[in-house]
Order: structure tokens, then sequence, then C-alpha cells
């Protein structure tokens, strides 16, 4: 027998080959083989999912004459596959034709290799598995779910609200540790069978398998929620947050994985609209778009037929219980759907932009109203309107709320406008320069809501302002909720340092009315003291001369 003196000192492991691949010579006691392999199947040495690779470095070899290397698992005896790196040539002038092909050991870089596999899929800051390789796991799911006939699956989407505020504050050190915190609190949340991932800064993702009802997927989404209430110590420090929450489910809201992921997204996105700190499924919005079309329609209807109305809810002052003036509030009456929130059709005039005429007809309709009561004799009344955001950023403002006040003689004194902080952050330079305007005629301005944005006070001092209105969920729990009192007593100093005046909204309980007027809140409102009325009720229960 022939030796094969080039091959066999140097390399781990080498064989000649017959043309049609029988081991004619082998030193392979490097794979734990002590018995003579000559005259068997070189192919039975080798994994069978690389066979493939050495049939077709065996045809290069034989027809380009060149050498052929190729990476494959070599079978061991009892023990593991082992990689080889394997190079093989036609020995020159055999004829039949022979081969020799020799190998070396390169386990090590396969582990390396899978080292820089693990780092290309996972998020090196929590460990969790990152986008590619959910995206990977999402096509694994739809795959088996169709070859198994198994239920389906819930794609679920998770994004930090308001985590730039974190990294402005804590800093990217601190930013990266609430990242750390979350990722651990929500790995304690699923299932083994579960995948969890980060896929971007402050965005996680879930598979919940098996998970295939809208009720199923909330509870998760309801108890990921909860779990991230619990505060949070960073850098020493506590910190509150929460996230928004999307959620599809394959295969109702999307056959593929790229439209299930996208379904996934805008749900939480509307969560996000919806002020974040809540969960949404695809379905609902897709309902709720349906939904809103005919309510568009019948909103467009209802305007033509005079079913918007203005109710008045009075604002008394908080000392002497004495009525002040009264808050503007839309209702929509429909004969047949009944009375429906403006919770639910402001929004909606809002997107569709029918908010521009309904609120130059409440403006213009207020301050009638208004002007007919100080005739009446109530000359220090003052009506107070609400201005959507989509309205704020309109240019004729100025000359809508001009034209309001020309045609009813109102005095621009008896009209506020309330306005959310949200709204005049939007654009603080040009929020300004309206502002200012406004207010150079005489038409004052109320905060609306206020506390609950998130902006700065700083541009408490900024804006000519005239009023804060304090937000109901401050006035809930009143006095037995001290964070509440310590809010309470600021916002109240805050206002009294910048000489603003105060609204309590929401007012209920004569506890709230006692406790407000005490810290010397100047005016409340709330159902204590009235309920929004029509106009005629209204002038009834409260305008009445001989009070
Ligand atoms: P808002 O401006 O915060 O109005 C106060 C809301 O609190 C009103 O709800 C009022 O009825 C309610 N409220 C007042 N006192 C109490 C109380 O003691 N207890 C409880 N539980 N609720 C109380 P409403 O009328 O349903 O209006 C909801 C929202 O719709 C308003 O919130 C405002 O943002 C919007 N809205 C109403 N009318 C208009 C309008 O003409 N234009 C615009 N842009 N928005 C409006
Ligand atoms: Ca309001
Ligand atoms: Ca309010």
């Amino acid at each position: 027998m022939q030796t094969t003196e080039t091959t066999h000192s140097i390399s781990d492991f080498s064989v000649r080959l017959s043309l049609r691949g029988v081991i004619l010579e082998a030193h392979a006691s490097f794979l734990e083989y002590d018995d003579d392999l000559a005259g068997e199947s070189f192919t039975g040495l080798i994994h069978p999912e690389d066979v493939g690779k050495f049939e077709r470095a065996m045809e290069s070899a034989l027809f380009l004459e060149r050498k052929q290397s190729f990476v494959c698992r070599l079978l061991r005896k009892g023990l593991l596959p082992i990689w080889m790196d394997c190079h093989m040539i036609r020995i020159p002038d055999t004829s039949p034709p022979e081969f020799a092909l020799i190998a070396f050991d390169v386990s090590h870089w396969r582990e390396d290799e899978s080292r820089i596999s693990y780092l290309a899929t996972h998020d090196p800051l929590t460990d969790l598995p990152n986008r590619l390789l959910f995206n990977d796991r999402i096509a694994v799911n739809v795959a088996s779910t169709q070859r198994h006939k198994q239920p389906g699956f819930a794609l679920q989407l998770l994004d930090l609200d308001g985590f730039k505020k974190v990294n402005d504050t804590f800093g990217h050190v601190g930013g990266d540790e609430l990242i750390k915190a979350v990722a651990g609190r929500l790995r304690m949340l699923v299932r083994d069978s579960d995948t969890i991932a980060r896929i971007g800064g402050d965005e996680f993702a879930f598979i919940l398998s098996g998970v295939q009802k809208a009720r199923d997927a909330e509870i998760v989404a309801k108890k990921i929620l909860a779990a991230l209430h619990r505060p949070f110590r960073i850098d020493g420090k506590t910190l509150y947050i929460s996230a928004s929450i999307g959620t599809a489910i394959y295969p109702d809201h999307g056959k593929e994985p790229v439209s299930l992921f996208k379904h996934a997204e805008m749900a939480m996105y509307s969560a996000k609209d919806q002020g974040g700190n809540c969960w949404r499924l695809f379905d609902d919005l897709a309902n709720q778009e349906k939904g809103d079309v005919s309510m568009e329609s019948a909103m467009h209807e209802g305007i033509r037929n005079g079913e918007f109305l203005l109710h008045y809810q009075p604002i008394f002052c908080a000392s002497t219980g004495k009525l002040r003036g009264a808050e503007a509030l839309m209702r929509w009456e429909n004969p047949e759907r009944g009375a429906t929130s403006p919770a639910v059709f402001i929004p909606l005039a809002e997107t569709s932009g029918l908010i521009d005429l309904l609120g130059r007809w409440v403006l213009r309709m207020a301050c009638h109203q208004a002007r007919q009561w100080q005739e009446n004799g109530f000359q220090d009344f003052y009506v107070s309107v609400n201005v959507s955001p989509r309205q704020f950023r309109q240019e004729r403002l100025i000359d809508t709320i001009k034209g309001a006040l020309d045609e009813s003689g109102l005095d621009p004194s008896g009209l506020m406008l309330e306005i959310t902080e949200g709204i005049l952050m939007q654009d603080p330079e040009r929020s300004g320069a309206i502002l200012n305007e406004l207010k150079s005629s005489g038409v004052r301005i109320a905060i609306d809501d206020f506390g609950t944005g998130y902006s700065s006070l700083s541009y408490l001092k900024k804006f000519p302002l005239s009023v804060l209105k304090i937000d109901k969920s401050f006035v809930d729990e009143l006095p037995h909720c001290e964070e509440d009192v310590a809010i309470i007593s600021a916002v109240l100093s805050l206002a009294r340092g910048l000489g603003l005046s105060v609204v309590a909204e929401g007012v209920e309980t004569e506890e709230q009315l006692d406790f407000l007027s005490r810290r010397g809140c100047d005016l409340i409102q709330g159902y204590l003291k009235g309920r929004p009325l029509n106009g005629i009720a209204f002038r009834e229960k409260f305008l009445t001369n001989d009070e």
C-alpha cells in the first residue's frame, strides 16, 4: 500500500481515498479509531449533514485539479462529533484517480464562532435575544404552528413610557441600569416556552406560545404592567415607570411574520397615544376604525341636525361659595344613539378635523350665553372654554376668538380659555406668542388638567397665565392621601408666588371642599356644588337674582 508521506505527520487526521470515496489508507487515531479503516466508506465518518460538503469538494478536486477546503464534523467512536478543517487534493498522476485528505481539529474555532453568533443574536446589556433572533423566532413559531396544526401565539411589544427622561435625569449609565432591572422583572413573568427579547433601546418583545385568546394576552399584559409599577431603585434613588403594550395574535391579526409584527407595533403606538401605561389589542383598533367612520358621518349629520349643545358647570369661590363663572362643556345627543361622552367624540373630532367647526361654534355660543347672563345682572360672570390641540395650532384662532367676542359684545375679561400643558409645550415659542397676543386683548388663560403633564414648571413663569386648574385626580383622595396633600399644597404655594388663581376640579365631597378652602384654594368646580347643566337649567339653578 502506498503511503501518503505528505499528509499524515502534520495533520490530526489523514486519509487516502478512492474515486468512490473508499478509504485506502488512514491515520485516524485522533478520531479514537484504533482499528484499520481501510476499505470503509469515508462518508460513514462524516456527520450526515456535512456529507454534501465532502461530495462537492471531491468533485471539484477531480475536475478543477485544485485543493479544496471545507469544514465538517467527523464522527468519533462513541463520542461527540468533532469539527475539522479539511483540505483535499487529487493525488497527481494517479489513475484511476486517488485523493488525499488531511484535516485539523478546529473545535476551538467553533466555540469562538458560537460565541460570535451568540453575540450577534443577543443584547449584551440584558443577555436577552435581540431583534434579529426575535424575528427568527417569530418565523419558527409561525412555521411550527402551521406544521403541527398547533394553536396560535401572541406577539406582544412593550415600550417604556418616558424613558428619555430617565436617560436625561440619570445619564446613560442609569438608563442602562433601569433597562437591566426591567429585563430582570420581565424575565420572571414569562414561561420557559415563551420568548422574550430586547428589540430596541427601551423596547421589549414577547412571543407567548399557545396564547390565542385576547383575554389571555390581556392577563399577561396586565401582569407585566403591574410588575413595572413597583418602584425601581436606580443610583440610590426611587424611580417609577410605566409602559405601553400592544398585542397581535397569530393567525388572526397577520399570517406573515412581518404583518403580525407591524400590527403589534400599531397596537403599541395606539397605547402610547392614549397616554401610555396601558395595553391595546390590534383587533380593537380595527374595530375602532370601522366604528369611527360611521361615528364620523353621524357627527357630520349631528352638526346639521343641531344635536350638539353646550352644558355649563358652575365654578364657585371656595371661601364664600359665590358663583364666579362656568366651564362650557360640549354635549352630543342623538335621538337614536343617545348621549355620547365628549371623551369619545372630542378625540374623533380632533383627528377628523371637525373640531375646527365645533370649536368655533362653542366659542360663539359660550360668548353669547355669558354676555346674556351678564346682562341679566351677573356682571362678573365669566365663561371658560376648552381649546383643543388642533384649534390651538390654527392660524386663525385669534381671529375666531376676536370674532366671537365682537359678535356677542362680551368683554374679553368675561372669557377664559382652557389649554393643557401638553399643547403649550409642543411649540413653546409659538405658544408664547399666541398667549401674549390673547393676553393683550384681555382674554385670560387657564392651564387645564394641571399636574398631569410632564413639562417643567419653569414654563409657568414664561407664559402669561391667569389660572391653574388642578386635575381631579389630585383632588379625589383628599385629604387622606399624603402625596396628594403635598402636591396640592405645593401647587397652591407655587400659584401664590406667581400670582395665579387656582381652580380645583372634580370636588365631590364636603371634606375636599373644606380642605381646599382652608389651604387657600381660590375656586372650586365639581359635582358637590353643581353638575354641568344646559343653559336654561343652569340659569334656573344658579342665576337667580334673589340669592
Ligand atoms: P375637562 O376639560 O377636564 O372637563 C371636566 C370634566 O370633568 C367634564 O367631563 C366634567 O363633567 C367632569 N367633572 C366635573 N366635575 C366632576 C366631578 O365632581 N366628578 C366627576 N366624576 N367628573 C366631574 P365631560 O363634560 O365629560 O368632558 C370631558 C372632557 O371632554 C373635558 O375634560 C374636555 O377635555 C373635553 N371637552 C368637553 N367639552 C369640550 C369642548 O367644548 N371643547 C374641547 N376642545 N374639549 C371639550
Ligand atoms: Ca376643561
Ligand atoms: Ca380639566
